[in-house]
């Protein structure tokens, strides 16, 4: 292992994706390492709000059809556009709603309790939101989520065992929802061999993509994966609040969508203002009302770079980056209270580390102090996302030296050990 700088400075020159960086606004007195929060806002994505909005100045209602971007196909368009990244057909991927809106328009369409099937499966560590939509979704069917809400555990607090999963559907599960990628731990989970061993036991399955879109390659079409939601201000880095995406496969087009709207229409019926609903015929049936605009306009110019990337190239810096840091932590912070928490093998590993320390929050508060922006989980998680499109090794490099620093002054102890 080379713990030089200047190595740090040689990887970045070999670095292919190194040009991506000068499109994003980044602060050069920091060290952004919470993309995986909320992704940076690129010039191109800036341009593509500018555009939108000019629209909207230039065309007024008829913005809807004309202009560069006519609204009323935007959704459409920037589903498209994510495609690739999720390994699915245009077709079956829509921009639209937010991850929880998406979820509860999901499990509304997917999950159809009946005689003896009557579960929903889900996992101890997903996120809060998700579990609250399932729970939620029983009770609109009368059902007790205590009963009925099967969440698999975890054996270490930070991972899943795909065994454990799919011993876990049994023929009382009626619908599966898992991540693709834990939030906290940055575990993948094997989205192929679940698939399949649902598929085997006829139950829909679905994955919130929310940490894993725009950091590893997916082949949803190709697994026969039923559906599956995003966020995109994360790894697509469309912005606050920007809008989220879904991904349904196509042998389900045709289906009535569990929660309509007059865009879940079909196209060319939807101004024929009928009072009897003709569903698209691909995953656009899965909107609701009308898009929003001005909140998808990032995407224009982000999904764009992101393609230009391509997630092959993006998912390989990825994994030398966080390979990186991993060794200059195991050589350099011998701290023994500094335990790495996400898994170690490649292919079990997401786009960002989690250290964990009885101290983090104080950590978290001195590494900020010192212009790096890490993201405190509690009680004990420091997540550290350095991003293939804008982060670079010599960041990497510099934070472990500041960490290091820290810990080892003790200069962390300056700072009360709880969350902000
Ligand atoms: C970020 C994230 C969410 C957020 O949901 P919103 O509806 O966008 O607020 C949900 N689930 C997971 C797993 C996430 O990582």
């Amino acid at each position: 292992m080379n713990t030089d700088h200047s190595y740090a400075r040689q990887l970045d020159e070999a670095d292919q994706l190194r040009d991506f960086r000068h499109e994003f606004y980044i602060d050069k007195k920091k060290i952004y390492f919470d993309g995986n929060s909320l992704g940076l806002l690129s010039k191109r994505a800036e341009a593509s709000v500018t555009s939108l909005l000019n629209s909207w100045k230039d065309y007024a209602i008829d913005g809807w059809t004309e202009g560069e971007n006519p609204w009323f196909y935007l959704s459409e368009k920037l589903g498209a556009m994510s495609a690739p990244l999720i390994g699915a057909k245009p077709e079956e991927t829509i921009v639209t709603g937010s991850t929880t809106t998406n979820l509860h328009q999901l499990t509304a369409s997917f999950y159809k309790p009946e005689g003896n099937r009557t579960k929903i499966l889900a996992d101890e560590l997903n996120f809060p939101s998700d579990i609250y939509a399932l729970k939620s979704q029983l009770q609109l069917h009368g059902l007790h989520p205590d009963e009925h809400l099967v969440q698999v555990k975890s054996k270490d607090g930070h991972t899943l065992d795909t065994s454990e999963i799919i011993e876990a559907m049994t023929d009382d599960i009626a619908l599966i929802v898992l991540p693709g990628v834990l939030y906290r731990s940055g575990q993948v989970l094997d989205m192929e061999a679940l698939t399949k061993a649902a598929q085997e036991r006829g139950i829909p399955i679905g994955f919130d993509l929310c940490h894993s879109i725009g950091s590893v390659p997916h082949q949803l079409s190709a697994w026969g994966t039923d559906f599956a939601f995003w966020c995109t201000y994360k790894h697509l880095n469309g912005g606050p609040g920007s809008v989220a995406g879904l991904y349904v496969n196509e042998k389900h087009f045709g289906n009535e969508p569990g929660l309509s709207g007059w865009f879940s229409s079909l196209k060319e019926k939807q101004f024929d203002m009928e009072h009897t609903l003709t569903p698209a015929h691909d995953a656009g049936a899965y909107q609701i009302g009308t898009p929003h605009i001005l909140s998808a306009a990032p995407l224009l110019g982000s999904l764009e770079m992101i393609g230009e990337a391509g997630i092959g190239r993006i998912r390989e810096k990825s994994l030398s980056l966080t390979d990186y840091m991993l060794e200059l932590i195991d050589s350099r912070l011998k701290d023994q209270k500094l335990k790495v928490a996400n898994p170690r093998e490649e292919k079990e590993r997401g786009g960002h580390v989690l250290l964990e320390h009885p101290q983090a929050a104080a950590i978290c508060k001195a590494l900020k102090s010192k212009g790096v922006i890490p993201d405190f989980r509690t009680p004990n998680g420091i997540r550290l996302a350095p991003v293939a499109l804008y982060n670079t090794f010599e960041e990497v490099w510099k934070t472990v030296d500041i960490l290091k620093t820290i810990l080892d002054d003790e200069s962390y102890k300056n700072y009360q050990n709880e969350r902000e």
